[in-house]
């Protein structure tokens, strides 16, 4: 089987931790990655997005990254996408009139892929896949309650009508969860059927347990203060501004803890992405007397962040909306507790009481109360519970095989 994956703006290979680089990249990579092992060829086509970057990199015999031109060969806000649509597309038919390939199924990534997807679509006479990662009307419910100018509403209305027209005329349709495949359902009006929920995984070779002591010490850390983990994108969403406003809170009753917050920009280019949130959040630290409390680590690759989930006696996920949420999967996979919103896919993967507490979204009283309780309790109390979820559930082996078989019906039904 030969898939032709799109991924518009997120390269698998593309460093992540940065504003516009995280789950999407880190999901492309350990699928495409995984799917390959299957014996299953994958091109990932993306954007290129910076000069120096090779056009073509062949990860493994079965899995090529093909960067396709569209735009300018650098940074463009995600939002500009929808004007190089057309020029992706044809980027990616000439590749393949090039090279003569053959592709079995098109999955794609994002709205701006799944529009992409239904022009070759068209052409290929192929069958199409779609994952939303994020659906344009709840990020707009989320937004407008929240902060929403008037250029965004505008760009919400386009993106909202064209998310409807991918779930009409795509082929299938994976979502996330549960909670997204209702949602999918009820917003686009699809069938069922349409829909598959197959959730994102987490490699348990990479992230696994190790002794809590032994990562602090490899860290450089105190073993005896509490620690508190964040890991991922410096963004509005991710509401790591809830988090400290926790903080205070949290500071009474465990007066040594320490917040980590790992992620962020690595090149310059990337930390002027993300600058206006860091400088809002070291405001926030600030006003609150937090200096001593927190510490902004700076982005770690995936191979090195066992060892700060291991460290850590809870990782806190505080977003305001997320669709998925892949960090709470890799925490839990190293046996550490997590306390996170209670939204989107956050409600699937963390088991209330078992894996960590769910907290109400944007709400520092709640979030500092669920902190509480879960410090409360042993880290051990939760880490067998944690363990045996990811494993059962959650291990890329397992999820990856859902893929070709899925595939195999929808190839089958065209
Ligand atoms: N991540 C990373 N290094 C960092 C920060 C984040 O590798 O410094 C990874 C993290 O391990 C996770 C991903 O970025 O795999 C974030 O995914 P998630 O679904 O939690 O959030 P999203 O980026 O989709 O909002």
């Amino acid at each position: 089987m030969k898939i032709l994956m799109i991924s518009d703006h997120a390269d698998p290979l593309a460093e992540v931790g940065a504003k516009e680089a995280g789950g999407q990249n880190v999901y492309i990579f350990y699928l495409a990655s995984f799917l390959s092992r299957l014996g299953v060829v994958v091109d990932v086509f993306t954007r290129w997005d910076r000069r120096n970057k090779k056009r073509i990199v062949k990860v493994n015999k079965n899995f090529r990254v093909i960067r396709v031109k569209a735009g300018p060969r650098h940074y463009m806000p995600r939002d500009n996408f929808l004007g190089v649509i057309g020029e992706f597309a044809q980027n990616i038919l000439k590749q393949i009139k090039k090279e003569n390939s053959k592709y079995d199924i098109i999955h794609t990534n994002y709205w701006f892929s799944g529009l992409i997807g239904l022009k070759i679509k068209k052409k290929l006479g192929i069958p199409m896949v779609h994952v939303f990662h994020s659906i344009g009307q709840i990020r707009f419910n989320t937004l407008s309650k929240f902060k929403l100018h008037k250029k965004d509403y505008d760009f919400f209305q386009k993106r909202i009508l064209e998310e409807k027209r991918i779930a009409r005329e795509t082929n299938g349709i994976i979502a996330t969860s549960p909670v997204e495949k209702k949602i999918i359902e009820d917003l686009f009006q699809v069938s069922p059927e349409k829909v598959k929920m197959i959730p994102i995984g987490v490699d348990e070779t990479v992230f696994h347990a190790c002794p809590p002591g032994q990562a602090r010490k490899d860290l450089g850390l105190s073993t005896q203060k509490k620690l508190l983990l964040y890991v991922g994108r410096i963004e509005w969403r991710k509401g790591v501004a809830t988090l400290l406003f926790a903080m205070p809170k949290v500071l009474k009753k465990y007066k040594n803890a320490k917040l980590f917050i790992v992620g962020g920009g690595r090149t310059q280019a990337a930390q002027k992405l993300d600058q206006a949130e860091r400088n809002r959040l070291n405001r926030i630290v600030k006003q609150l007397g937090l200096t001593d409390r927190i510490v902004f680590v700076g982005p770690v690759d995936q191979e090195h962040l066992y060892k700060y989930y291991c460290a850590a006696d809870l990782c806190v996920v505080p977003s305001y909306y997320e669709p998925f949420g892949i960090v709470p999967l890799e925490a839990m996979a190293c046996a550490t507790p997590v306390v996170v919103s209670k939204t989107g896919g956050l409600q699937y993967t963390v088991k209330n009481g078992e894996t960590g507490y769910l907290a109400k979204p944007r709400s520092p009283g709640d979030l500092s109360g669920q902190i509480i309780r879960a410090l409360s309790k042993q880290k051990s109390f939760f880490s067998p519970k944690c363990l045996e979820r990811v494993h059962r559930l959650f291990g890329w082996e397992k999820i990856a095989k859902q893929y070709p078989e899925y595939f195999k019906k929808l190839i089958r039904l065209k």
